[in-house]
């Protein structure tokens, strides 16, 4: 009967079957289990302990060097002092920097971002890239053969792939999570490496420097977040609207990198569809916090909030009933639109001067208004040739103003 061990038990070290090993002991806490990171990934560790590598051994030895090659001597008095301590500490921890995601690390990263901001001034795009390890089929049918131990010279069939469901495909991504990582990790290497370019999908703004970071959303899939500093970007003084919103060359750099142009996706539209979830209403707001539906527009245009003395109450308001309608429209198909003039006529607005002219009372700091026909309402923004190749959602917003990077 003992003849397959259930997994759920334990053989102690007499060879004797302990029906509950865990009695009488009390939870470990994970920050707390020294073992945790290998007891985590036993594909990986093997359950042998982590051994480090020289790079931390050698922070140690400069840790310690700190310390004694010290100027000042350490003295009664000064280890009294609140402020020296810290401060000691703070240099005796910076060997924390060489490991990834510590807050040193970040640290030192963040250090190397306003260096890079310094040096090129403000970035021209920022990217974000999402995996969707399902609907990657390359990867999957790699998942797949790794774990069915399938030779390379055998060719799997798509039927297998399709007929699965979608648990069963997460259980696969599940169950390698270290190969999803690694395909994400070389599928952004891929594009960056395309954007450097000359003759890339950025035509003549390719790419001159960048910082990325990715983070693991809870459910553990990885996006990455990027700075990207491109050649003939619009100066900075265009960005900062010296010229009010006449800012032709920024616009030019918008319609030649990004659109909201759904035939240009493909089958795939529902990548950059936005659907509403509870983040787009966490604030308690009724409208959605990302702003889908958006507005239909016939020219990329950027346009300043209207200022306080200029402000007309009743076009105020007007914004918000229109915006009701836009939300009604997406809703229900019958009260839909076929064209931004329909939408206008129904709605009273005589001219696009007028229209305009609404929406400068509904936005509170300068927004890009994407060339948007009526059907691509809940579509965002996108660079095709990049969504052609990383297949999930992406977001693509061109910095004109100062953004706030947190990295810690
Ligand atoms: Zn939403």
């Amino acid at each position: 009967m003992l003849s397959k061990i259930p997994e759920t038990l334990f053989w102690g070290e007499d060879y004797i079957l302990e029906m509950a090993p865990g009695q009488h002991t009390k939870p470990l806490a994970l920050a707390f289990d020294g073992d945790a990171e290998e007891l985590s990934f036993p594909t990986i560790y093997y359950f042998q302990p982590r051994e480090f590598k020289v790079p931390v051994i050698n922070s140690f030895n400069l840790m310690f060097r700190n310390v004694r090659d010290s100027t000042c001597p350490i003295t009664r008095e000064r280890l009294d002092d609140p402020e020296f301590l810290r401060e000691t500490m703070n240099r005796n921890e910076s060997f924390l920097s060489c490991l990834p995601n510590s807050i040193q690390y970040w640290q030192r990263r963040k250090n190397d971002l306003f260096a890079m901001m310094r040096q090129l001034g403000k970035q021209t795009v920022f990217l974000t890239l999402s995996a969707s390890e399902i609907y990657w089929a390359p990867l999957m049918k790699c998942v797949y053969r790794f774990k069915h131990h399938i030779p390379e010279d055998e060719s799997i069939d798509d039927i297998i792939l399709e007929e699965m469901t979608g648990s069963q495909r997460a259980e696969l991504v599940n169950g390698d999570l270290v190969l999803c990582c690694l395909y994400f990790d070389r599928l952004v290497g891929c594009i960056v490496n395309a954007i450097k370019l000359k003759k890339g999908p950025f035509g003549k703004y390719k790419l001159i420097e960048y910082f990325r970071r990715v983070e693991f959303q809870h459910r553990g899939s990885p996006h990455c977040h990027m700075l990207l500093w491109l050649e003939n970007a619009p100066p900075d003084d265009e960005r900062r609207f010296v010229n009010g919103e006449h800012v032709p060359k920024t616009i030019e750099l918008i319609d030649e990198l990004c659109t909201a142009d759904s035939s240009q996706i493909g089958s795939e539209r529902k990548l950059q569809t936005h659907r509403h979830t509870h983040a787009c209403f966490k604030r308690n707001t009724r409208t959605c916090l990302f702003g889908a539906p958006f507005w239909p527009m016939k020219s990329t245009r950027i346009l300043l909030p209207v200022t306080e003395a200029d402000r007309i109450e009743a076009l105020s308001d007007l914004y918000k009933s229109l915006r009701e309608v836009l939300e009604q429209s997406e809703s229900d198909d019958e009260m839909a639109f076929n064209t931004i003039e329909q939408f206008g006529a129904t709605n009273s607005i005589e001219s696009e001067d007028e229209y305009l002219k609404i929406h400068r009372h509904g936005i509170h700091r300068p927004t890009v208004m994407y060339r948007r026909s009526m059907r691509d309402l809940m579509t965002s923004p996108f660079n095709p040739t990049i969504l052609s190749v990383l297949q999930s959602n992406m977001t693509f917003n061109i910095s004109w103003m100062n953004i706030h990077v947190r990295l810690t």
